[in-house]
């Protein structure tokens, strides 16, 4: 079925604001809403749709490309397959957002976790730049934050020591007010006390009734052995404090490894190419390779190595997080063709070239070989 132009399903033009296109969903989302039309599959579809073109229109990025490329523009995986809950365009931001704004919290019952996860602190992060040798040694590390703790002298409830909060005037305690919008009672957080129900006729003067304060903080960490790029370390209660009696946010550390100069990463193990000379490569030789825990590890490249090889060295990568082994450590040969020869180097290899024959350049033979059979054919 042809899908309906997201303008026609809103009955707006195409030069709507955003504040028309809003109240044209938002009319829309009242009559059709599937709470106010059980069972019934048109009316459904209507909302799933309205809700899918107000999706995208309300998007600046995504409305660009509705406009320019049609309903094409979001036909692997865009707008276009979001079903009910999904809404395609819509994020859960949003999502929630328009239902806020609308219908308050329509499902009811969801008040009190509403109110705890308000109370709780924020959770904080912090980036932190690391060498890959840290990242295999692992390492102890202050780091100093802005963050807001419990005021010591209200307790956080943020009201002057001895006096306590008063019932919110304006919801009576409730921390939610209702209010009629078209056939719906709406029921929305109440903006005088934000939800708490209490209101602090007698602010702590240490936090100004806020029962938290600004702080620049101190948290000595460890990051264990073993982190990789893109690591999320989770301090439990280290972030900002919650507001009367909430639990306090988490801090989460985003461990960033820089790129190290030698060696490549991939998860534990770890790689790097070791240029090798022809005579080297041809007639075998030891190397001494440097290791990620600053040593040195010695490699026998055997005569006739050639480029490309890898060698395994086990146990020499990055640790295992929180477990006792280690990953391998690949040492790629890079065989590296002379270059600036001078008089001599010339006269040797041009020796070396008339002597060359089929047994020592197999690979060449073989070629030829191929090749001649395809001429033939
Ligand atoms: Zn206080
Ligand atoms: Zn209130």
């Amino acid at each position: 079925m042809a899908k309906r132009d997201y303008y026609d399903v809103l009955g707006v033009n195409k030069n709507a604001s955003p504040e028309d296109l809003k109240s044209a969903y938002r009319k829309l989302a009242v009559k059709y809403h599937p709470d106010k039309n059980p069972g019934d599959k048109a009316a459904e579809d209507k909302f799933k749709e309205a809700s899918e073109a107000y999706g995208v229109l309300s998007d600046k990025s995504k409305k660009e490309n509705y406009d320019n490329f049609g309903h094409a523009a979001f036909e692997n995986g865009g707008g276009g397959q979001g079903g009910f809950g999904g809404f395609g365009g819509f994020s859960s931001t949003d999502f929630s957002d328009i239902f806020e704004d609308f219908f308050g919290d329509f499902g009811g019952g969801r008040r009190s976790s509403r109110r705890s996860s308000s109370n709780r602190g924020s959770d904080l992060r912090y980036d932190l730049t690391i060498t890959l040798e840290e990242a295999f040694t692992g390492k102890k590390q202050n780091i100093q934050f802005s963050t807001s703790e419990k005021c010591n002298t209200c307790k956080g409830n943020g009201s002057k020591p001895g006096s306590s909060p008063d019932r919110c005037s304006y919801c009576n305690g409730n921390g939610r007010v209702r209010t009629n919008q078209g056939f719906f009672t709406v029921q929305q957080t109440c903006p005088q006390c934000s939800g708490s129900g209490e209101e602090i006729t007698n602010p702590c003067n240490d936090c100004n009734g806020q029962g938290n304060k600004q702080i620049s903080k101190k948290v000595s960490v460890t990051i264990p052995k073993g982190v990789d790029d893109g690591t999320r370390i989770r301090l439990a209660g280290k972030g900002e404090a919650g507001t009367r009696g909430g639990a306090t946010g988490d801090l989460y550390l985003f461990i960033n490894v820089k790129s190290h100069e030698l060696f490549k990463r991939s998860d534990v193990n770890l790689f790097f190419e070791f240029p090798v000379s022809i005579a080297d490569a041809a007639l075998g030789t030891t190397i001494e390779i440097p290791t990620i825990d600053g040593k040195k590890a010695k490699i026998k490249i055997p005569d006739g190595t050639q480029n490309g090889k890898q060698f395994r060295l086990k146990g020499k990568g990055m640790p295992f997080m929180r477990r006792g082994d280690y990953g391998d450590l690949y040492v790629q040969i890079k065989t590296e063709v002379p270059v600036s020869l001078n008089k001599e180097q010339k006269d040797l290899l041009e020796k070396f070239r008339k002597i060359e024959n089929e047994r020592s350049n197999p690979s060449i033979k073989k070629f030829f070989q191929k090749a001649k059979d395809f001429w033939k054919n």
